[in-house]
């Protein structure tokens, strides 16, 4: 008998391989970057570093969070690294990326949240790749406006922030993060004219589909324009168990209720992840 948790078919993929990926997983070693495609287990690796593209994870490989769902380790992150921002930049410049994702681990320790080291790398990007747009997929800052506006500031062409979950799993999901502070996060970034916001749901950890809809026409009310929905994987036995697989019809139906909400983009796929098609969000 096949466990319910055993991967159908949908959610196998090729493993990774040829020059692109090899120029990629190299320059990433050879600068001393961090990936959310490596640390978070992406199954996506063969295909998007394949096509010469990755998230950049800054501000350390350690969070000071313990999201349930998430491979990055929790602890002490190290001390801030002011060459970070330009390593990252020069990377991008030597992969040629056309559109680069940045996310970063939560740095509640720090009293800006890491906003400035965001913000030099934003900067960075622009004046040593300034063909390069850019995607930033922030925290929540505890909700600091201060902070947010040194991302605002620096005009990135997406700013993303995830929901991760529905309203009733935030806790168990992402026991530091408060789901009205997010969606507020968002509001807030669209406020000060922000030309596109994204946000992300990963499905599978025992939501409804209903809860799913509500979470959507949360996202819609803050006037979130990109939406994307994925299958949550469970990157070790230690984080929350896979509730179900998402059946492929599931997603498309939610893509196309999304798009009758307002979304400019919907997102909707069982391999689907935040960064994932990133180029195609710049609607
Ligand atoms: Fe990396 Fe995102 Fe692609 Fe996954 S989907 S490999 S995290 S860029
Ligand atoms: Fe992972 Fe982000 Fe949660 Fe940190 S805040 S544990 S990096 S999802």
């Amino acid at each position: 008998l096949k466990s319910k948790t055993s991967k159908p078919k949908w959610l196998r993929v090729k493993l990774p391989t040829g020059d692109n990926y090899k120029k990629v997983r190299k320059l990433v070693d050879n600068y001393k970057l961090h990936t959310i495609c490596e640390s978070g287990n992406c199954p996506n690796m063969g295909e998007c570093w394949g096509a010469g593209t990755a998230t950049f994870m800054i501000l350390g490989n350690v969070c000071t969070r313990s999201c349930g769902f998430c491979a990055v380790a929790t602890g002490r992150p190290d001390p801030v690294d002011w060459d970070e921002p330009e390593r990252v930049a020069r990377s991008i410049k030597l992969m040629n990326i056309k559109h680069a994702v940045i996310t970063s681990v939560d740095r509640d320790d720090l009293p800006d949240g890491g906003s400035i080291i965001w913000s030099e790398t934003i900067r960075a990007v622009r004046r040593i790749s300034p063909g390069t747009t850019m995607e930033t997929l922030i925290p929540d800052f505890k909700g600091e406006r201060k902070n947010i506006d040194r991302i605002i500031e620096a005009a990135p062409e997406i700013i993303s922030h995830n929901m991760e979950t529905v309203k009733r799993l935030t806790r168990k999901v992402r026991i530091q993060a408060q789901y009205d502070r997010s969606l507020e996060v968002l509001r807030y970034i669209k406020m000060q004219g922000q030309r596109r916001t994204k946000s992300g749901i990963m499905l599978g950890l025992g939501e409804t589909i209903q809860e799913v809809l509500e979470t959507m026409r949360d996202l819609r009310d803050a006037e979130v324009d990109i939406v994307t929905l994925g299958q949550y994987l469970q990157p070790t036995s230690g984080h929350l168990p896979v509730a179900r697989f998402v059946h492929p019809d599931e997603f498309e139906y939610l893509k196309n209720e999304g798009l009758k909400m307002g979304f400019r983009y919907v997102e909707s796929g069982p391999l689907v992840r935040s960064s994932y098609h990133a180029e195609k969000h710049l609607v």
